[in-house]
């Protein structure tokens, strides 16, 4: 028996529970806030199966705060579940495209399925065999790993005139299936070279050169995408 009954149920999170602790580790790490509205917009979740899995969550110690209203944060067993289930994800999503040569516009989804059954053996092997990356195929820090991607820029900051290097595609940018294969088949992909041709502020959207292309993105879209 042990003393601690609460101790089994804590060890691992439900899969729901993962995928919330995922998201919140995204909205802190990029100084959010994490409030139910939020979590239901990006969840795409109703507003009360959020309240109820903020509660569950809360009861378990995932995460403390007032309230949906008031806003909550990850308690230090809650912040490394999450990081642990950011870590699983990225190392998925590499491979996926590495060693199982599935499509690039596919690795998200499919990693979003495999994360949850990784044990922390597989995820030893995992870092080895993919030599401990920084960043997951998108570009996106892993946990701890932030500080590399600090001076990425928002495509969306920069003026008519500026280029770079695109180095990253945000977490909530590789959600948005549509967005993603608009920028895959246009060739705004990490490591491609942009160069911002004109700034339409009135109309909220940047016309860029990539490689042999002219690609018109909306300010929205653009904020998800970094550049060196
Ligand atoms: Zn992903
Ligand atoms: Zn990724």
């Amino acid at each position: 028996m042990s003393h601690f009954p609460e101790q089994t149920e804590q060890s691992r999170p439900t899969h729901t529970v993962e995928d919330y602790l995922m998201t919140m580790h995204v909205l802190e790490r990029d100084h959010g806030e994490i409030v139910a509205a939020r979590l239901a917009e990006i969840l795409q979740v109703t507003p009360a199966t959020v309240a109820m899995t903020l509660k569950r969550m809360q009861r378990d110690n995932w995460i403390a705060g007032r309230g949906r209203q008031e806003g909550v944060h990850l308690t230090a067993t809650g912040r490394a579940a999450a990081d642990s289930v950011v870590r699983r994800h990225m190392l998925i999503e590499w491979l996926l495209l590495k060693v199982l040569k599935v499509p690039f516009l596919q690795i998200h989804a499919e990693a979003h399925n495999l994360e949850h059954a990784i044990s922390p053996l597989l995820e030893e092997r995992l870092v080895d065999i993919l030599h401990n990356p920084k960043f997951c195929p998108h570009g996106n820090p892993f946990p701890g790993c932030e500080a590399a991607a600090q001076q990425w820029k928002p495509l969306a900051e920069l003026p008519a005139g500026a280029q770079g290097v695109m180095r990253r595609l945000h977490e909530f940018g590789e959600e948005d299936q549509a967005l993603l294969k608009f920028l895959h088949d246009n060739g705004l992909m990490p490591g491609a070279g942009i160069k911002v041709l004109e700034v339409l502020t009135f109309n909220q959207t940047m016309t860029l050169q990539v490689g042999e292309k002219q690609v018109m993105l909306g300010f929205a879209p653009a904020r998800y995408v970094y550049v060196e």
